[in-house]
């Protein structure tokens, strides 16, 4: 007798044709109203785009993990927990790639419409339940967006790149420097200066 299919993270196919956004939607039926429910949200979520920063971000596609605990409480939902993900980017020193795993914790409410949170609180200032369902998206972006780093680093003393030769300080020799006058230059500095005893001023019009 076959056993019935256990429903696994990410092994649903439908989910594959729908739009990768409506895989951060949440639907609360489950979890109902009654304050003090509770529900495990453990789940990878294909990374929506746009989560960067100038030099480092999380690539369109890529997993997010999230490990959230979902808590009905008075006024709406409480989401909390952590969630992880890979970054890619560029050292900010010496523009080396740079590969790091980003880990967050996030604790946030969303309210439900009619509620004394949302009826006391401007548009912005608090996330709503839809209907029946929450969108962790958003959340997402702006706690991923406002944990990366600006200056990225491919390692924490990176040194940068010579402002001589653009070359990685770090693969170069400690002694590395452009203190002595680079060969070329000294021999067109010598075709430059006038041979001895030649008239100091070059006048053409004096041949
Ligand atoms: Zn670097
Ligand atoms: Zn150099």
């Amino acid at each position: 007798m076959p056993a019935a299919p256990l429903p696994r993270p990410g092994a649903a196919s439908t989910d594959a044709r729908r739009p990768a956004a409506d895989l951060w939607r949440v639907d609360l039926r489950e979890l109902g109203r009654r304050a003090g429910s509770m529900q495990e949200l453990d789940r990878s979520l294909p990374a929506p785009e746009g989560l960067r920063v100038e030099l480092i971000g999380v690539p369109e596609g890529a997993p997010v993990q999230l490990h959230l605990r979902l808590e009905a409480v008075m006024e709406g939902v409480l989401v909390s927990g952590d969630l992880e993900a890979p970054l890619v980017g560029q050292c900010a020193r010496c523009l080396e790639d740079v590969e790091d795993t980003l880990h967050l914790s996030v604790q946030e409410l969303f309210a439900y419409s009619g509620s004394t949170t949302e009826a006391t609180s401007e548009e912005d200032e608090v996330r709503r339940v839809d209907g029946e369902h929450l969108d962790l998206e958003p959340m997402v972006r702006d706690a991923v967006v406002l944990a990366l780093p600006l200056a990225p680093t491919c390692t924490d003393d990176c040194s940068g790149l010579c402002v001589d030769c653009g070359e990685r300080l770090d693969d170069l020799p400690a002694d590395h420097s452009h203190d002595v006058v680079d060969p070329r230059w000294a021999g067109l500095a010598g075709k430059l200066t006038p041979p001895p005893g030649a008239p100091g001023g070059t006048n053409p019009k004096e041949n």
